[in-house]
């Protein structure tokens, strides 16, 4: 039957363009629902438009700083932020492009819509309600229509959308979200920035880079709360030394708005009020599941927190309906969600040795500056589950490479369990340590004691050099601090 299918997936970010992928090339019938953007958050208004935002910042940072590589530029170097912008919509353009073209090379249908499950093999697609903004490359010729459609399997990967503190909306004007700060209509001079995870302290980045005076204000006792304190300390004083101002322990209570600007009341620890005013705020406390309008109460598919409920293979308590993806809870990361992604329809496919999600594998990247990257436990974690444990530090300040690339600032931590050698954890920051952690991430997931590491070759002269180093001193051996 024409409108019929083994798998479909709702939603093509990277988790459900790969689930549908990987359905085809394990031969099953398989269209993919979108009714915003083919590509998701992720290449539209997330992880890839942000890091072109910040590589612009990267570049100007680089460019302000070239005396220091024996360089001398001419005239007064400005930010143009609507060319900057412009680059970043461009790439997301070329990305949800580029999910068109993989749909239609892999023979996945494309029904353009949004989507409502009626019975737990089949949905209705209706007309989209949202308003599209993001430009879109031309989708692929196959896209098909509103309708009814059936499946053997039905996915669930509608993804996330910001979360909102009551009283401090956003309004797209003066209070942001991450839609606004991506595509900013103008250059604000000062910025509020409520909550430090990564997509808040990323977009303080950039923008105090470009020379906006940021203030970022943190409910909990550090800046990137789930990293390691000692990264995250690391990481606060070479924001502290850009000129970020963090306020740590605190909450905003209130906010006032005037024409062009707001006023935020700020409490801390101690039950002080600070009055800040910025000309916007940037609201970053977090994302929520998009699980409204999907039929999911009739079906009696179970929710918590505002995410589906599913089993390390994507399934939920209802036969034949699985969820992947940010909607399936946290980490709320692109990676985790195309790898449940794959699990889940291997699952489906009825592969054997499927392996369920690991969560303590997921590695987390903020791509501020400086960078932070880990995998694993954190040493306070580590404790906190009574292990028994030796911790290996390594700075950047050691390290011939950093120091020749003028970016001496970072440092590696590694624990392992002291009874097995065990690589527990893994936690950097500094420059590139979003590309190294990697090698971590390989070794954790191949069960490697601090014996394989220390007999692996790292070439030289390489950053990734401080990974070793770092093991190395959890076992009293760095060479070269
Ligand atoms: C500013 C920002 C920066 C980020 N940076 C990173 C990063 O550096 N690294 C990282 O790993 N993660 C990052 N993330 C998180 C990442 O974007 C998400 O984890 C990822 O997009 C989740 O993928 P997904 O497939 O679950 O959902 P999404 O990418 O959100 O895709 C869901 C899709 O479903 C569609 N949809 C929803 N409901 C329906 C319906 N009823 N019918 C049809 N279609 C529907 C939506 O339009 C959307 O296209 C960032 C997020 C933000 C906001």
């Amino acid at each position: 039957m024409a409108n019929s299918y083994d798998v479909i997936v709702i939603g093509s970010g990277p988790g459900g363009y790969i689930a549908a992928i990987r359905a085809a090339q394990l031969g099953l019938k398989v269209a993919v629902v979108e009714r915003e953007h083919l590509a998701g958050i992720c290449s539209n208004w997330g992880c890839i438009p942000t890091k072109a935002l910040l590589r612009s910042a990267e570049v100007l940072h680089l460019a302000e700083h070239a005396k220091n590589y024996g360089l001398t530029l001419e005239g007064k170097i400005t930010p143009d932020l609507a060319a900057i912008v412009k680059r970043s919509r461009g790439i997301a353009e070329r990305m949800n492009g580029g999910v068109g073209f993989l749909m239609k090379k892999n023979k996945v249908d494309v029904i353009w819509g949004e989507a409502k499950l009626t019975k737990p093999n089949e949905i209705v697609v209706a007309k989209t309600t949202k308003t599209i903004v993001q430009p879109q490359a031309p989708l692929p010729k196959n896209t098909l229509g509103e309708g009814t459609y059936t499946a053997k399997h039905i996915i669930i990967a509608t993804g996330a959308r910001p979360r909102a503190l009551p009283g401090i909306e956003p309004d797209g004007k003066l209070i942001w979200t991450y839609f606004e700060a991506m595509n900013p209509d103008r250059m604000p001079k000062s910025l509020l920035v409520m909550g430090s995870g990564a997509i808040g302290i990323e977009f303080a980045s950039f923008y105090r880079t470009l020379g906006v005076d940021v203030t970022v204000v943190e409910l909990l006792p550090q800046v990137m709360p789930v990293e390691d304190a000692e990264i995250s300390a690391f990481a606060k004083k070479q924001f502290d030394k850009q000129g970020m101002k963090i306020i740590l322990d605190a909450k905003v209570t209130k906010v006032e708005k005037s024409a062009d600007s707001v006023t935020a009341h700020v409490e801390k620890k101690d039950g002080s009020i600070e009055k800040i005013t910025a000309d916007r705020l940037i609201s970053a406390v977090g994302v929520q599941g998009n699980i409204e309008n999907l039929g999911l109460e009739a079906l009696g598919v179970k929710t918590d927190r505002g995410c589906i409920v599913i089993d390390g293979y994507g399934k939920t308590n209802v036969p034949g309906v699985y969820a992947i993806g940010d909607v399936a809870g946290p980490p709320m990361l692109a990676h985790k969600a195309e790898h449940e992604a794959v699990i889940c329809v291997e699952k489906i496919a009825g592969l054997p040795n499927v392996h369920p999600m690991d969560k303590l594998k997921i590695p987390g990247c903020t791509y501020c500056n400086p960078q932070v990257a880990s995998v694993g436990l954190t040493e306070a974690k580590a404790k906190a589950e009574g292990r028994d444990i030796r911790v290996g530090r390594f700075p950047f300040v050691a390290n011939g490479k950093a120091i020749a690339l003028g970016e001496d600032q970072g440092m590696v931590k590694t624990i392992f369990d002291k009874k097995t050698g065990e690589l527990l954890g893994a936690h950097l920051v500094g420059a590139e340590v979003t590309e190294l952690i990697q090698g971590f991430v390989v070794a954790m997931n191949l069960e490697t004691t601090e014996e394989d590491l220390m007999h692996t070759i790292f070439p030289h002269p390489t950053i990734s050099e401080t990974l070793k180093e770092s093991v190395l001193d959890a076992y009293g051996r760095a060479l070269n601090a």
